[in-house]
């Protein structure tokens, strides 16, 4: 199967007497930061399925209104999709739409597929080409072809789903909400005007004036249909959401536990000031996601903070670019330093994470080619050694710079003058969570859920 590691978004609503692809649009623009490749919006008027998709930001697929009022009535649920290495391309952009009577959309990824390939060819389904998504969403619809309602064909094929998913699904009628049994991926549900909906993340909820009103809870599926709202627990819940999930992708308004997200990165830079307090002139956060954790760490030493790395706001993300060379050029074209902040001055970059140590690299050569004296690098999580196998595009084993590495190794590798990352319990307690609720596999390797035939990557 194409190997296609997603980190999406996704978004459902049932609402009577609402604009329901109107307010998923919406929705979609908040979770634009979980996936910029695609996105897609199915609807229905409890009689028929509408449905469009393309490529590019949501704001451009659903540009012209005529497309948001031919996808009429009041369910709707929507994905925007993150590109990757992988295979790209419209027919990967959610939701997955079976029939014309069941819509799926996925965040997450199964690193084991064989009980689903076991399954379906079992069944005569010819699954070349399949991704998980496809697999899932085709395990589903063979239990409704063969009688079952999709409540129960949902219940059905959840054993046959060995990995990490949040999804929304729908019918001509109902809607689904449902989660992994560690609930790794972020899901949360809340309600508008006596209707439902649900997000990957509560930023979702904000625009269009929704109201949190829980997560849905991992191995959990919750089904709105017109007799109002129920929940199935279909897996025993095993708690264990990806810490990684914080540190980088959530956006800072998002609230995990009643906290926002941006009070855990800021609280993450007053405890790497307390674990490594460097002697330098400026902090300089790299990105958004470093700059809660610059503005603790500076306010706790008393180091000013500058934005002096001015953000090319059209860049891309460099992370996902398919190959190194122009991974670093996305690096230069994303980050101008400014010389005249930084020329003569000890300066202390802060950054939530290092992968491949592209970024970190390029930005300590950048700092000393604008007149840094000394240029310091600060990591507000631990050393990524690991990769992931639940949806977010790390790379293989051997490309994370701190796989093999120790810290002063990586720090030689990316030319700076001393490397400070904040260490795993400093994370844990920025959260405010207790440590067994978080997944933690990227920093240490231990998966939650089993890897199956995956695992073999990691020797
Ligand atoms: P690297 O240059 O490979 O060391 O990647 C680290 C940079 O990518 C940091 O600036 C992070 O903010 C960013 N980053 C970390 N994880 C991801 C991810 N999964 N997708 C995109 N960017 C990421």
């Amino acid at each position: 199967m194409e190997q296609l590691q997603e980190k999406c978004g996704i978004f459902g609503i049932r609402c009577d007497g609402s604009e329901a692809s109107r307010l998923t649009f919406s929705a979609l623009c908040n979770l634009q930061h979980r996936g910029q490749e695609g996105s897609g919006i199915t609807s229905s008027d409890y009689n028929r399925i509408y449905f469009h998709k393309g490529l590019g930001l949501v704001r451009d697929v659903f540009r012209k209104d005529s497309v948001i009022k031919k996808l009429a009535g009041s369910m709707a649920i929507g994905h925007c999709r993150y590109a990757t290495s992988g295979g790209g391309g419209l027919r990967h952009v959610q939701p997955i739409l079976i029939n014309d009577d069941f819509a799926f959309g996925h965040n997450g990824n199964l690193p084991s597929i064989k009980s689903l390939h076991k399954f379906l060819r079992g069944k005569g389904v010819n699954v070349k080409g399949f991704s998980d998504s496809k697999l899932m969403v085709h395990a589903i619809h063979w239990y409704m072809e063969n009688g079952c309602s999709a409540e129960d064909a949902i219940v059905a094929a959840y054993p046959l789903f060995t990995g990490a998913f949040s999804a929304v699904a729908m019918t001509k009628t109902s809607l689904f909400a449902f989660r992994d049994k560690c609930g790794i991926r972020p899901l949360v549900m809340g309600k508008l005007n006596g209707g439902f909906v649900f997000a990957s993340e509560t930023c979702a909820f904000d625009l269009i004036d929704a109201t949190f009103i829980r997560d849905v809870k991992p191995g959990e599926l919750v089904i709105v249909d017109d007799s109002g709202v129920r929940s199935i627990q279909v897996m025993p819940s095993e708690p264990a959401f990806d810490l990684f999930e914080e540190v980088y992708f959530m956006r800072p308004d998002s609230l995990l536990d009643g906290r926002s997200v941006l009070s855990m990165r800021y609280k993450s830079g007053t405890i790497l000031a307390k674990e490594h307090p460097v002697k330098v002139d400026l902090v300089v956060p790299v990105l958004e996601t470093g700059s809660y954790a610059a503005s603790a760490y500076g306010w706790k030493l008393r180091i000013k903070v500058i934005e002096a790395l001015v953000k090319n706001r059209d860049a891309k993300r460099t992370f996902i670019e398919p190959d190194q060379r122009t991974r670093e050029l996305g690096v230069l074209m994303k980050h101008s330093p400014v010389p005249d902040i930084v020329k003569g001055k000890r300066i202390a970059l802060m950054d939530d994470s290092i992968v491949r140590g592209t970024t970190s690299k390029h930005l300590v050569q950048a700092m000393r080619d604008a007149g840094a004296t000394e240029v310091h690098v600060l990591v507000c999580s631990p050393p990524v050694r690991y990769p992931d196998f639940y949806g977010i595009n790390t790379p293989k084993r051997e490309e994370l710079i701190a796989a093999y590495r120790s810290v002063g190794e990586v720090c030689q590798y990316i030319g700076a003058n001393s490397l400070h990352y904040l260490s795993l319990e400093g994370l844990i307690k920025s959260t405010g969570m207790p440590a067994s609720r978080f997944s933690t596999s990227c920093f240490t390797g231990e998966y939650p859920i089993s890897l199956e035939e995956r695992a073999l990557e990691l020797d």
